[in-house]
This record gives C-alpha cells, sequence and structure tokens, in this order.
C-alpha cells in the first residue's frame, strides 16, 4: 500500500512516519528531508532552496515532482510509499496520481492529522532531529534520553526553519494550499481525519489500526483473485479433458 501522512508542520508527520516503519514493511519519503539534504551537501540545487525553505515558502513543484518521480520509479519502493509532506499544492497532487499510475501503483489512503495552531507552534519550537538516526524529539514534549535514543547527544539537532518566524509563515502557506489536496481527495473517498492534537501513542494506535485493516483487505483481495484465477483454470483445465480425452 501508498499512503500519505497530511496535515500541518508540526502535526507529527514525521514522527508517525517512523512508527508505521517500525511494524510495517513500508518507505518514508520525506521531501522536506530530501531538500533538506541537497542543502546540506551544498549541491547547486541546495544553493538554490536554501533561503526559501528557511522563509517558510515552498519550494517549486517542478523540483520536488522530479525528486518524487525518481523514488516512485525505483522497483524497490514499488507500493510501499508513506508521502510525508507531499503533496503540498493541488498540482502536486494531480502530479503525483498521474507519476503512480505510470508505475501501476496508486494511492491506499491519505491520513490527515488535525492539529490546533498553539499545539504546532509549541510542538515546532521545542523539535530536535537525531542526524544519525533521523528521530524526531520534541524537548517540551518527548524528550530524547538513553532509553528512546541510542546515538550520541552531539547529533541532535534544531531545524533552522523551525523558529516562531518561519513556523506562522509555514503555517500559512499549508492552510492556503490544503483545502483543495484535501478536497480532492475527499472526493476520492481516500480521506481520513484523525485528531492530531493527542498524544503521539494515542494517534499511532489509530494511525495502527486503520493501516492493519488495510493490509487484511488487501491480502483478502489478493488471496481472492488468486483462487479465482487458478479455480477457474483447473475446472476449465478438467472440462476440456473431459470434453477431449487424450489418447
Ligand atoms: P517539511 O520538512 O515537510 O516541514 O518541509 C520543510 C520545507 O521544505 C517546507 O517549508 C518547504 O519549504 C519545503 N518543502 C517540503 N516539501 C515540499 C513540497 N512538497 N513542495 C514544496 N516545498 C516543499
Amino acid at each position: 500500500m501508498n499512503l500519505i501522512i497530511f496535515g500541518p508542520p508540526g502535526a507529527g508527520k514525521g514522527t508517525q512516519s517512523n512508527n508505521i516503519i517500525s511494524n510495517f514493511n513500508l518507505k518514508q519519503v520525506s521531501t522536506g528531508d530530501l531538500l533538506r539534504s541537497e542543502i546540506k551537501n551544498q549541491t547547486d540545487l541546495g544553493k538554490k532552496i536554501e533561503s526559501i525553505i528557511n522563509n517558510g515558502e515552498l519550494v517549486s513543484d517542478d523540483v520536488v515532482n522530479t525528486l518524487i518521480r525518481k523514488i516512485i520509479s525505483d522497483s524497490n519502493n514499488f507500493n510501499r510509499l508513506i508521502f510525508d509532506g507531499y503533496p503540498r499544492s493541488i498540482s502536486q497532487a494531480y502530479r503525483l496520481e498521474k507519476l503512480l499510475k505510470e508505475f501501476n501503483q496508486k494511492i491506499s489512503i491519505v491520513l490527515n492529522l488535525k492539529v490546533d495552531k498553539d499545539v504546532v507552534s509549541k510542538r515546532v519550537n521545542g523539535r530536535v532531529i537525531c542526524i544519525k538516526c533521523f528521530r524526531i524529539f520534541n524537548v517540551y514534549l518527548n524528550p530524547p534520553n538513553s532509553k528512546n535514543h541510542k546515538c550520541e547527544k552531539k547529533y541532535l539537532e534544531k531545524r533552522t526553519d523551525d523558529n516562531s518566524k518561519t513556523v506562522l509563515n509555514r503555517y500559512e502557506t499549508y492552510v492556503a494550499k490544503s483545502k483543495p489536496i484535501l478536497d480532492y481527495y475527499n472526493k476520492k473517498e481516500l480521506l481520513l481525519e484523525i485528531d492530531g492534537n493527542q498524544k503521539i501513542v494515542e494517534i499511532y494506535d489509530k494511525i495502527k489500526g486503520i493501516l492493519e485493516n488495510i493490509r487484511d483487505w488487501h491480502y483478502v483481495c489478493f488471496l481472492y483473485k488468486f483462487l479465482w484465477k487458478n479455480l477457474t483454470s483447473l475446472i476449465y483445465g478438467s472440462y476440456s479433458r473431459y470434453q477431449y480425452p487424450s489418447r
């Protein structure tokens, strides 16, 4: 299954994606992480997009669509992607659908984490990320300690765009762009809303239940198709043998 995890900055998309990965055989693709790694490696693209990201604006569709195409076209990622931070505009949503079609795939569900503005601000201001294991923590709500984090403290960093000024801009951008995307997936009956203000474990419990149901349903469909194909060829095969016995 492929899924989209949707919501404003600080909704917990990355945190929940990490949890999903540890229980389901899926792979997270975060356009934010991909773009930040371009900046970190000081590539030509990285130099171009650094100020855009630090201002909390969106990078051009062409840039992100190209990054996403590379990931979807990789056969190791077939039908096992969690899209985190993509699509972020309706044109990206159209593009995603086209790309998935091209590679014989589709979206199984869009999980929309709904979070209040004041919660977003607290979460983003307290966020720290381990640049070694990529786990996400929050110094107020989910601080790293020897039990939940094995890497050295020196790997914990704050994102340069995680500050009070940029977060407001990022939140406003989200509000302006999200409605048509949510309407689009709602019409397709793929949208499921989750209260993202709750604790991490409570949110994950809900997500886990939803994904287990989808996974079970996929197994049932697979089994049905398998049996249908094999039983019909078995029945048809014996029927032809009866009609035309071999000598
Ligand atoms: P995130 O890590 O998802 O919070 O993204 C951090 C920043 O990367 C955003 O504020 C944007 O500047 C940029 N970005 C991430 N994903 C996208 C996207 N799908 N389209 C455009 N810009 C993006």
